[in-house]
């Protein structure tokens, strides 16, 4: 028997495809991708614009929805965090933060992680297996539909970023297959101008994307301005070190558009990586290669085992106005859902004993 088809990643041309290979007229197809992407269905059953047998038809050769929500925790500042199960079991954690003008969702591209970043608790899973474009569109599916209702549409805009478990550019086809499902204005209309890619590193893949023309943007995990310390904290810096790292960051810029920077992330961890030295080290590799960069530090989320502690506001303080003084713009990112282990480098760290789920399912 043939694996049924899972239509959630499929664009509305290739849905259209699909249909017409089971002999139904392409306005089927459109149908369908309406209902998935844009009525955000998770069942063909729930289809009522589609004749019985042919939802009976598409129950037998294809699937509507592959993921399930395992568990729901909700903030106190209303950020969600979801884990979710493939049809195999593996973990899969998203996470939606809402904010005044626009919400934004953190999602995974790998159950999992390779990377060996010490700071992260996805690391310790390892890596699972890789995310099907299915599974992508899904977790954002889910998480719109769980903060507004089945199909309707959100108030504000939605931004995603690819911050979740995982280290996306190993992941990069399914990733962009997502984004171009995404993109339709008979869906979700997400367009790649709305999405952030942020990788541990992977130096061959930023030069892929920068040629990919309607791409997303690029945020370069940083944490340390030395090769010694960052082949401690991220290993991925033994293979493609900060000199080869930053020569594809310049190779990239040459594709921004106006205005357009890309992001270094950078987390804070107490006694580690945030001294004054470190900060002029850092602002002195920026300058060095003149990249229109901007650096987000980001506070570390303490989560056991992992052997750091978060940096002090009057550290992380200190440590921006260094790199300002240097012309480097720096923001400091708020952490969001810390009270559910929602935020960054957490995602992994508490999936069943540690804590109580407010609500189960969508
Ligand atoms: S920080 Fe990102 S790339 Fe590094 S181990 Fe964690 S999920 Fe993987």
């Amino acid at each position: 028997m043939k694996q049924a088809v899972d239509l959630p990643g499929l664009s509305k041309a290739e849905v259209v495809s699909f249909l017409e290979t089971i002999g139904e007229p392409a306005y089927r197809g459109r149908q369908v991708f309406a209902g998935l992407q844009h009525r955000r269905l998770r069942s063909f059953d729930e289809m009522s614009d589609l004749p019985t047998q042919l939802r009976a038809r598409l129950n037998e050769v294809a699937r509507a929805s592959t993921l399930t929500i395992e568990s729901r925790y909700v903030s106190s500042d209303g950020t969600r965090r979801y884990l979710m199960k493939t049809h195999d079991n593996l973990p899969v954690e998203t996470v939606f933060i809402p904010e005044e003008r626009r919400d934004t969702i953190c999602f995974s591209s790998q159950s999992g992680c390779p990377l060996q970043c010490t700071f992260c608790l996805t690391a310790q899973l390892g890596l699972l297996r890789s995310l099907t474009p299915a599974e992508i569109v899904e977790q954002i599916i889910i998480a719109l539909n769980d903060a507004y209702g089945v199909g309707v549409k959100p108030p504000r805009g939605t931004n995603l970023v690819a911050m979740g478990a995982g280290e996306p550019f190993l992941n990069l086809d399914a990733l962009l297959q997502a984004l171009r499902v995404m993109a339709d204005k008979d869906g979700l209309f997400i367009v790649p101008n709305r999405v952030t890619v942020s990788t541990a590193g992977v130096v061959p893949k930023i030069r892929e994307l920068a040629k990919v023309p309607e791409r997303p943007h690029l945020a370069i995990s940083l944490a340390a301005p030395t090769d010694e310390l960052r082949n401690e904290l991220m290993p991925i810096n033994k293979k493609w070190p900060l000199a080869e790292l930053l020569s594809a960051c310049k190779d990239f810029e040459r594709t921004l558009k106006p205005g357009e920077r890309f992001t270094f992330e950078y987390v804070m961890l107490a006694g580690v990586n945030d001294s004054p030295e470190q900060a002029r080290q850092l602002a002195n590799l920026l300058n060095r290669h003149s990249l229109r960069a901007k650096v987000n530090l980001i506070p570390h989320n303490p989560a056991e085992p992992l052997p750091y502690r978060p940096s002090s506001e009057d550290t992380v303080e200190e440590f921006k106005s260094i790199l300002e003084s240097k012309g480097i713009h720096t923001y400091v990112r708020r952490p969001r859902g810390r009270d559910i282990f929602a935020a960054c480098g957490q995602l992994a760290a508490r999936h069943s004993t540690l804590l109580e789920p407010q609500t189960i399912g969508a």
